[in-house]
């Protein structure tokens, strides 16, 4: 999962609440072909940052992406459309 540089993500370790683009990222030392990602305000990487919900006013972690007439969306399982 890559977030988008709209989309708002959650720091488990410190409950920071940011956009993609603030996210710091470096290359995995583990797998060239991924990234690490960490909270730019503690900088942690080792818990995976949380992607929140997408719908306006909504701070719920997101469960599941679907993809939407709009383009591919990450949402809570309260604003899935079926
Ligand atoms: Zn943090
Ligand atoms: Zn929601």
């Amino acid at each position: 999962m890559r977030p988008s540089p709209a989309s708002e993500l959650r720091c488990p370790q410190c409950r920071a609440v940011f956009r993609g683009a603030d996210v710091l990222t470096a290359p995995s030392p583990f797998d060239p072909d991924s990234e690490l990602r960490a909270c730019p305000q503690c900088r942690q990487c080792e818990e995976p940052l949380r992607l929140l919900c997408d719908a306006p006013d909504c701070h719920r972690e997101a469960g599941c992406g679907w993809p939407s007439p709009k383009g591919y969306r990450w949402t809570c399982w309260q604003h899935q459309e079926a």
